[in-house]
């Protein structure tokens, strides 16, 4: 397997594509110039939460960048049977592919290729960032990425448009998070069912996992995968 992912994207004018007056003719291509996704989902078809809307008793772990994994956090994850939802960086997930492909119960979602500002780059360059990424995890897992998450949780209209040109329906942000043993969530006290909690992989995140568990328990939850609950 090759991480050269053997995919291009280009921004094609709209003169090129014989559409005139689009605003953002791109999408992914292959480098022959074929597209590479079979769907390309309109701008108002790409949801974007923070929240899932659901009355089962559950939440959601999203772990995301990958950059510090290891035997014990493994052994953990594994112990507590935990669904994780990981949003790794493409050149993290590449390098810690032996870690990652070992788990049972995670799915591999888009987080960009370079941890891009997504507000701050030109649409050819999101468009690239999303595909190159999706890429490289369709080489990692043998999956394509069903959410995409832009780092920061910086979006706009212009970003949305780009994730659906890029073949992905749905821009997942969070409502609760744990960075390194502190919890942010919006003045609440409690979780609540179909929150969405972004953990970061940090040498901490064994710590910060049994503070969430902690917290899951108290209110009665259970951790759920994401993608049993799309709608
Ligand atoms: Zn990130």
């Amino acid at each position: 397997m090759s991480v050269v992912a053997k995919l291009l994207c280009f921004g094609l004018s709209a003169s090129t594509l014989g559409s005139a007056g689009s605003s953002n003719p791109n999408y992914c291509v292959d480098q022959n110039r074929r597209k590479i996704v079979q769907t390309v989902y309109p701008v108002n078809e790409v949801k974007v939460l923070n929240k899932i809307r659901t009355k089962d008793k559950v939440v959601f772990i999203t772990i995301d960048d990958g950059v510090t994994v290891s035997d014990d956090l493994a052994k953990f994850i594994e112990k507590k049977l935990l669904p994780i939802t990981t949003f790794a960086l493409a050149g993290e997930l590449w390098r810690n592919r032996d870690w990652f492909t070992q788990r049972a119960n995670m799915t591999f979602e888009n987080h960009t290729n370079t941890h891009a500002h997504m507000t701050l780059i030109e649409p050819e360059q999101q468009i690239f960032e999303i595909c190159r990424a999706s890429q490289v995890i369709k080489n990692v897992t043998g999956e394509r990425p069903v959410f995409f998450r832009p780092p920061g949780g910086s979006w706009n209209e212009e970003v949305r448009e780009s994730v659906g040109r890029s073949g992905i329906k749905y821009l997942l942000l969070w409502n609760v998070q744990i960075y390194r043993g502190s919890t942010s969530m919006a003045g609440r006290t409690s979780l609540s069912p179909g929150d969405i909690i972004l953990l970061h992989y940090t040498p901490s995140l064994k710590n910060d996992l049994k503070i969430l568990l902690a917290m899951i328990k108290t209110a009665g939850l259970r951790p759920a995968l994401l993608r049993d609950y799309l709608h």
